[in-house]
């Protein structure tokens, strides 16, 4: 043994040498990376981002049919266990997202010669592009998307903040940063959804009769629920709530349906607006499959 174990710490230093930290430089430049992907790519499908476009109490954005696949457990176990990675349990239920509304920048979006490239998305108050390079919001329950400045001078000027596009009334809490990557911001959203939880709400508002689920303790302890009522359910209150979790069911499938028709019907303005792949019949499923597994050149912002 004697002075073999020598040569352990050794390696160790070599390794340690080689893996020095990354410079700030190359830190934000892999954030800017990062920011970019998920500003033009759906991280579980990875599909290009294309209206409608759904986010979770994170911020983050997907494609609706995406979350819509995954709330019904549509495809493989495989993508499924992937999606589940991706969505760390913020995403059971149609509350737990907000659809985003984003401005389309027509100008934009067209070539010169008139024909559409990738969707560039606009605020409609400073006109700023939404994406990597700017700090956007959305509003929830409307959805209406903004750049975050034109939010800041709404709440300067105005008592009760009221969305720009629909009028309808937000809370300043209700403002969801996109894709955000300022730490405090982050933290915020994670403290937004820990009061809404207490007060029973999700993510889109809607009251979330999943939350009794996780206070399993409080039920058996006939403790108190969040607002501060005492919880004694009876069988009969707990068949209604497996009542409305069985309509949830059907309104997911529903929608699904419903969806799935639009789908057919929206491929071929779809390739109207992606130019990705106007060589292929639109509309084959193998195709909504397979395209867009890298970022075409003309999604870069
Ligand atoms: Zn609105």
């Amino acid at each position: 043994m004697g002075n073999d174990g020598g040569s352990i710490p050794t390696r160790r230093e070599l390794v340690k040498e080689a893996a020095r930290d990354p410079t700030t430089t190359q830190i934000r430049e892999i954030q800017h990376e990062q920011t970019e992907y998920y500003w033009t790519t759906d991280p579980i499908s990875r599909n290009p981002l294309a209206r409608p476009l759904v986010s979770d109490s994170l911020g983050k954005l997907y494609n609706k049919d995406t979350i819509l696949e995954y709330l019904l457990g549509e495809g493989e176990e495989a993508s499924k266990s992937e999606a589940d990675g991706i969505l760390q349990g913020n995403v059971k239920a149609l509350r737990d997202i907000v659809e985003v509304k984003f401005e389309v920048d027509k100008e934009a979006t067209e070539n010169g010669d008139g024909s559409i490239k990738v969707e560039v998305w606009k605020c409609p108050i400073t006109n700023d592009r939404l994406g990597s390079g700017t700090k956007s919001v959305y509003l929830v329950p409307c959805g209406h998307a903004f750049s975050a400045r034109a939010i800041k001078e709404v709440a300067r000027d105005v008592e009760s903040e009221r969305c720009l596009q629909c009028s309808e009334p937000y809370a300043s809490n209700d403002v969801i940063p996109i894709i955000p990557t300022n730490p405090t911001d982050i933290a915020r959203l994670a403290l937004r959804m820990k009061t809404l939880k207490a007060k029973g709400l999700s993510h889109s508002l809607k009251k979330a009769p999943g939350a009794s689920k996780k206070r399993k303790k409080d039920k058996t302890e006939g403790k108190i629920d969040a607002n501060g009522h005492a919880s004694r359910e009876s069988p009969k209150a707990s068949g209604i709530k497996n009542a409305s979790t069985a309509a949830l069911a059907a309104k997911v499938l529903q929608e699904q349906e419903q969806n799935k028709r639009r789908r057919m019907d929206n491929d071929n303005l779809k390739s109207l607006f992606t130019s990705r792949d106007q060589t292929k019949p639109s509309g084959s499923s193998n195709d909504f499959m397979t395209r867009g597994y890298t970022i075409p050149a003309g999604a870069k912002r």
